[in-house]
């Protein structure tokens, strides 16, 4: 079997998310499993090519859109999986990936629609001819619309994972003749989204498959609250919709091997996971060990419901814990996170995004917090729970997959319901009483380091969902 991948982001080469954890990762799995595996991205101008031995291969792909064209050199590299790199630098060679914190670049319709077109054409001119085309996220979903509107290879399949439905890539109508597509693809059975253009409908309704990166959000996605508009379409296509729980790459994520942390361990050494935390209090400035240290890593987004730790802030700095926040993104929230940098002795800030220390945060802490509004899976929580850090988290998407209650049967973790402040608090409150009877958080510690929240499996079921791709149900997960 053929798999031609394709994402905006890849782990190692680019991330800003999940998103490029499972696109590092899932090609690597699925090429063990003996199937060929072609990854696309484009070139960012922060792409390492030295680093990583990215070397240009000769082969130019002109496309045509936007009333011009334009011409993409492609980069090679192959490490099992034959990775390439799509490079035109007035497209891609900017600061960031998608946008600055002021906001999403505004041709981002035209840069991701022709990287779209040059991973299309690269497929024709070099003969590849894949079984399956799986993208991922709004950036590539023009591809299962190009595949079978413009191309018209209707015998391959084509797979969107939806990593989260919040992004979905509304341009204005004129869009359409930006990308070169034709206006009859401007109703509402197809690209067309109140007016606009949405790239995630186009993917969603042209895809042989949709998948999302857990079983409780793709339910939750077919409701108004989470649907974000386009609950009615997924419930129309709910026959070709499956949720693939997403997992992490156990060899990028070990505290046994991982070169950032102060000191090595697994379940079997866990004293040398509280040197980790001493060592970290130190270099922060934290006090007392003793205390259990709470950490949250990840987006400044709403998502990731930064508000009710804002809200909470004052009260957090007054519980007998210390917190330590690592994060960027929105203006609004970075403003914040710096104004208090300093401000209260038990909470540490750093605003940026800084993967290192982020290693040594998991490997420090004793409680990792997500109170997410909506969750499609999160990752963070299985990175810590592999680092021996309890989770303490909202009950919705992912998290409700991977994270269950320590009042439930072999529970291991602190759930709590709604994303309210008095809610939150309780769940931090409980933590702290957790903390204090030793014998059972050095229990769950083990516990939760040998649950299996490996990419392996996640790989496994998507090679099931390829095999037997078609519009029904049928196809058990
Ligand atoms: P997202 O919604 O952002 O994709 P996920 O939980 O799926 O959230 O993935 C987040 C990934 O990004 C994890 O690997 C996490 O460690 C990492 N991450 C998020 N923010 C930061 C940051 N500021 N610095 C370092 N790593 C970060």
């Amino acid at each position: 079997m053929k798999v031609v991948f394709v994402s905006s982001e890849i782990y190692p080469f680019a991330k800003t998310g999940g998103l490029a954890d499972i696109a590092g990762a899932l090609p690597v799995k699925i090429t063990k499993h003996g199937i060929r595996t072609f990854a696309f991205m484009p070139l960012y101008k922060t792409v390492d090519t030295e680093k990583f031995g990215i070397k240009p291969i000769n082969v130019k792909l002109d496309v045509y859109l936007n009333g011009r064209s334009y011409t993409f050199e492609v980069y090679k590299l192959i490490d099992g999986v034959s990775y390439f790199f799509l490079k035109n630098d007035e497209l891609f060679g900017r600061d960031y990936l998608y946008g600055t914190p002021e906001g999403d670049y505004p041709d981002n319709d035209v840069r991701f629609g022709a990287f779209s077109y040059a991973v299309m054409e690269f497929i024709k001119n070099e003969g590849l001819n894949p079984d399956i085309i799986h993208v991922n996220d709004w950036q590539t979903s023009l591809i299962p619309v190009l595949t079978y509107y413009k191309y018209g290879w209707h015998d391959v399949k084509t797979v969107l994972t939806i990593h989260n439905l919040a992004y979905q890539g509304i341009f204005d109508k004129y869009s359409i003749e930006r990308l070169n597509l034709g206006w009859d693809l401007f109703h509402m059975e197809a690209l067309e989204f109140y007016d606009k253009v949405n790239f995630l409908k186009g993917g969603i309704v042209f895809s042989t498959a949709v998948t999302t990166v857990s079983p409780t959000y793709a339910k939750e996605i077919l409701t108004p609250e989470y649907g974000y508009g386009l609950d009615g379409l997924l419930r129309k296509y709910e026959n070709k919709l499956f949720g693939i729980i997403n997992g992490i790459d156990y060899d990028v994520w070990n505290p046994e091997t991982d070169k950032h942390i102060y000191k090595n361990y697994c379940s079997f050494t866990l004293q040398n996971k509280d040197i980790n935390k001493e060592m970290f209090l130190k270099e922060t400035g934290l006090k007392d060990k003793s205390k259990p240290l709470f950490i949250f890593i990840g987006r400044f987004a709403k998502q990731k419901g930064i508000d009710l730790i804002i809200d909470s802030i004052d009260d957090l700095s007054k519980l007998p814990i210390n917190l330590a926040i690592l994060g960027s993104g929105d203006k609004g929230y970075n403003d914040f996170f710096e104004s208090i940098k300093g401000k209260y002795e038990n909470i540490f800030v750093k605003v940026g995004y800084d993967e290192p220390l982020s290693r040594k945060m998991y490997a420090s802490a004793d409680f990792l917090t997500m109170p997410s509004l909506f969750e499609p899976c999160g990752l963070n929580q299985m990175i810590a729970m592999r680092y021996g850090t309890l989770v303490v988290a909202r009950k919705t998407g992912g998290l409700n997959d991977t994270v269950k209650d320590i009042s439930e049967k072999d529970g291991y973790g602190i759930v709590f319901e709604k994303p309210e402040k008095h809610e939150f608090l309780n769940a931090i409150s409980r933590a702290v009483e957790l903390y204090k009877n030793k014998t059972t958080f050095e229990d769950l510690r083990k516990k939760v380091m040998e649950l299996d929240f490996s990419i392996e499996s996640t790989a496994a079921k998507y090679i099931k969902l390829y095999e037997n791709i078609k519009y029904s149900r049928e196809v058990k997960l």
